[in-house]
């Protein structure tokens, strides 16, 4: 199957990304949005975060109309195409498999 990654990645909005997958906000309004990171990787390592709860829950902010998300806690960042593959944590080639299936 042969995948054109640019027209996902526009196509993709990782704003519905999210909501599909249950996240919302904490803070923010408008583009920029805040809340708990939803990445796998990320939850691991919240037992070793002595950051209050507050910062915690802040950790993860993306940009809708950027369409790119960044994490403070795990470091993980890019577009949608990036964090559908970090967050099934699989290949990119899946990720996006998996994504033009399910528009
Ligand atoms: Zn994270």
């Amino acid at each position: 199957m042969r995948i054109d990654y640019r027209e996902l990645k526009s196509r993709i909005r990782l704003r519905e990304l999210l909501e599909r997958i249950g996240w919302k906000s904490v803070k923010g309004r408008g583009d920029q949005l805040r809340g708990p990171c939803p990445l796998p990787g990320c939850r691991s390592k919240v037992s070793n975060d002595c950051d209050g709860p507050t910062r915690k829950d802040l950790a993860f902010s993306i940009h809708a109309s950027k369409n790119v998300y960044r994490c403070f806690r795990c470091g993980s960042a890019g577009n949608a195409l990036d964090f559908w593959q970090a967050y099934r944590a699989t290949s990119l080639y899946d990720a996006a498999k998996e994504l033009s299936r399910n528009p």
